[in-house]
């Protein structure tokens, strides 16, 4: 239901937001890199963009370093529209970065500056319990997993956010180089799976989580659990495939020239929650759902067009002439 004032209710984006550095020119090792520019991110926070920008009412929930880059990064959610009130400033560890580059031979370098970084400390109680529980939707990601004290109050954010009766919303966005090992990634991702009640994987995702190497049906619904409402796999550039109790299918994509695909996801899960948060009953309604789902490819679409994730987030009315002309 939506709140009684009209105004929609709100979703909390819970997790990391960092800094991507990524290199002036494209193609080049970050050894070779002559320059970097800050690229705002972290799934999380994208997400909360993503909502804020369509029109919906979002807030982050995490830590991030008291100095330039988190009050930079606090200033981006706020120029947006997504309330900062549940977010921490930590006065000993730094903002975390990421210096990122695609080199010319296709191979993807990573480079993480979290020694520990302020958003691995946010510790259970410092949340900022009235906006978890003022959420209608609960989302979150599974980098907070991955270290105490952050998994911990990860855990109990997610407690209160289902007690206080919020739909839990689940994006695992792999990030295998932060993980101790393959194995305990999986693990650990798996370890709050059946409290989701929607659940978005990429086809990459799901391919690590099963262990197959097929992303076909069979694949996705082994994954299936008795609470999950929405169980989603985003295909890239072939759309994506939907799985609830009574019925499945797929929706096909929108063709565009991309140039740059981060945050699509990010992009996509922001316009699924966005048109759910007040009208649950879509779930239950495959018509319904599957105008939902392509308004939310519309929206991952879109966010290919242009560099970077942040700047690319769609309005409603980039999203309506995309959908007008299709
Ligand atoms: P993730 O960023 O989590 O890996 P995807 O790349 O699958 O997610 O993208 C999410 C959605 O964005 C897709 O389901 C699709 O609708 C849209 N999308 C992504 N890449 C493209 C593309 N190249 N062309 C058109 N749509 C795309």
């Amino acid at each position: 239901m939506a709140a009684s004032n009209g105004e929609k209710s709100l979703i909390v984006s819970f997790g990391e937001m960092l800094i991507d550095f990524v290199p002036t020119v494209s193609g080049v090792s970050l050894a070779d890199a002559p320059g970097f520019i800050k690229a705002p991110g972290g799934a999380p926070a994208n997400v909360a963009i993503a909502i804020s920008r369509l029109g919906g009412r979002a807030a982050f929930v995490g830590k991030l370093g008291d100095d330039e880059f988190g009050h930079m990064l606090a200033g981006i959610l706020k120029q947006n529209g997504v309330s900062a009130e549940g977010i921490n400033f930590d006065s000993g560890a730094r903002t975390a970065l990421a210096f990122v580059t695609l080199r010319s031979d296709g191979e993807r370098e990573f480079m993480f500056y979290r020694n520990p970084s302020a958003d691995m400390l946010l510790r259970p109680d410092e949340l900022n319990l009235d906006v978890i529980r003022s959420a209608k939707v609960f989302h979150y990601g599974s980098i907070s997993l991955i270290v105490e004290p952050c998994r911990s109050a990860h855990l109990k954010a997610m407690e209160v956010a289902k007690e206080a009766g919020a739909l839990l919303s689940y994006d695992p966005n792999l990030r295998l180089p932060l993980w101790p090992s393959k194995e305990e990634a999986q693990k650990q991702i798996l370890s709050i799976w059946d409290k989701a009640e929607v659940i978005k994987v990429s086809d990459e995702e799901l391919m690590f989580l099963t262990g197959s190497d097929k992303v076909d049906d069979e694949t996705a619904l082994s994954l299936w659990h008795s609470n999950l409402k929405l169980l989603l796999v985003t295909l890239g550039e072939k759309g994506c495939r939907y799985y609830t109790k009574s019925f499945r299918g797929s929706v096909d994509p929108f063709h565009v020239d991309a140039v740059d695909t981060t945050g699509a996801g990010d992009s996509f899960v922001g316009a699924l929650l966005c048109k759910i948060v007040d009208d649950r009953a879509v779930l239950e309604d495959e018509a319904r759902l599957r105008e939902v789902l392509r308004f939310a490819n519309a929206c991952g679409a879109i966010t290919t067009t242009k560099k970077g994730a942040i700047p690319a987030l769609p309005t409603e009315s980039e999203v309506q002439s995309l959908l007008k002309g299709n």
